[in-house]
């Protein structure tokens, strides 16, 4: 059985688990586990590497820059500009910043991290500026909500958005409800980020309820890799989710890999949806 996988509109592939590194690079002490970590994701498939010019003020990405080195062909790079960089030539600054922390050439994605009061058009053409110069292969938005999306699909460039990144979790599933359908209809995958409710510092809710916690028992897994196991979920190939957890602790960077070998089956997704029911109606976006 082939490990789930999620295509861009621009027909890359990646593995439907990727790895995320927010508060990694702000602590020098910790530097050496988290390159580390994210070299093990990278060994046991985790290819995508999600980071931001706002983590640790650029250091997250300077710890990723540390992980790739030498290896920059095996990751699918990731990296988000600030708001109050969205004008075009900010924006080409910023990605030039980014590039130098992170030490390579070029981005494989680069995203709006939220919006902001620059017009769309504006962002978007400095973003196409980006690929013609080489520096990103593609970019997308983040924390955008359907009408954003709407609005963004009315711009001339809006057809070139690749992924749009919001908060998703069992527990935090209000965009069940449309814009996942939306993304879904136009193919574009949808970008998890919190997938584990921050282990709980989020929302403990989904890792103490007996339902999430039988599920696990009857994977032999643990409550963290149902939860990714959820997002990325059997209708991956129609609603396609790509789960980007942050990990440090070499086992949890193993059970996240693991994670994409599990398949929730009809009466497990029956039982954690009565443990935390689908939304009956518009929700607004959750962010942190
Ligand atoms: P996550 O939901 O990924 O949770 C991270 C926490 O979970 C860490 O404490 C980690 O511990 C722990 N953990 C990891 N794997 C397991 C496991 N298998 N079992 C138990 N605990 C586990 O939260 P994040 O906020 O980090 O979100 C993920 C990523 O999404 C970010 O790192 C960032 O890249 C992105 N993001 C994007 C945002 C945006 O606005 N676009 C906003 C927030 C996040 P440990 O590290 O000790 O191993």
């Amino acid at each position: 059985m082939p490990l789930p996988q999620v295509r861009f509109p621009n027909a890359r592939n990646i593995p439907a688990i990727g790895q995320g590194t927010w508060r990694m690079g702000e602590r020098s002490s910790r530097r050496n586990d988290e390159v580390r970590a994210l070299r093990m994701g990278l060994d046991l498939g985790l290819r995508l590497i999600d980071t931001a010019e706002m983590y640790g003020d650029g250091r997250s990405e300077e710890v990723v820059g540390e992980a790739i080195r030498g290896r920059r062909d095996e990751v699918f790079l990731v990296s988000k500009v600030l708001p109050s960089h969205a004008r075009h030539d900010a924006l080409i600054k910023a990605c030039e910043n980014s590039l130098r922390r992170l030490g390579t050439e070029h981005l494989d994605l680069y995203l709006l991290h939220w919006r902001s009061s620059t017009p769309l058009e504006e962002t978007l053409g400095a973003f196409e500026t980006l690929i013609a110069q080489g520096k990103i292969g593609s970019y997308g938005v983040s924390n955008f909500d359907v009408d954003d999306l709407r609005e963004l699909a009315g711009t001339p460039f809006g057809a070139h958005c690749q992924t749009n990144q919001v908060l998703y979790n069992l527990g935090s599933r209000g965009i069940d409800f449309d814009l996942l359908p939306y993304q879904a209809e136009r193919r574009m995958p949808v970008m998890a980020y919190c997938p584990l409710a921050q282990a709980g510092g989020l929302d403990d809710a989904v890792w103490t309820h007996p339902q999430v916690q039988a599920v696990a028992d009857k994977h032999r897994a643990g409550v963290g890799q149902i939860l990714l196991a959820w997002a990325i979920r059997p209708q991956w190939d129609e609603r396609p989710v790509l789960a980007i957890p942050k990990a440090v602790q070499t086992e949890h960077v193993q059970a996240n890999a693991a994670a994409l070998e599990i398949q929730l089956d009809a009466e497990d997704l029956r039982a954690l949806d009565a443990a935390f029911p689908p939304p009956q109606h518009k929700r607004s976006l959750d962010i942190v």
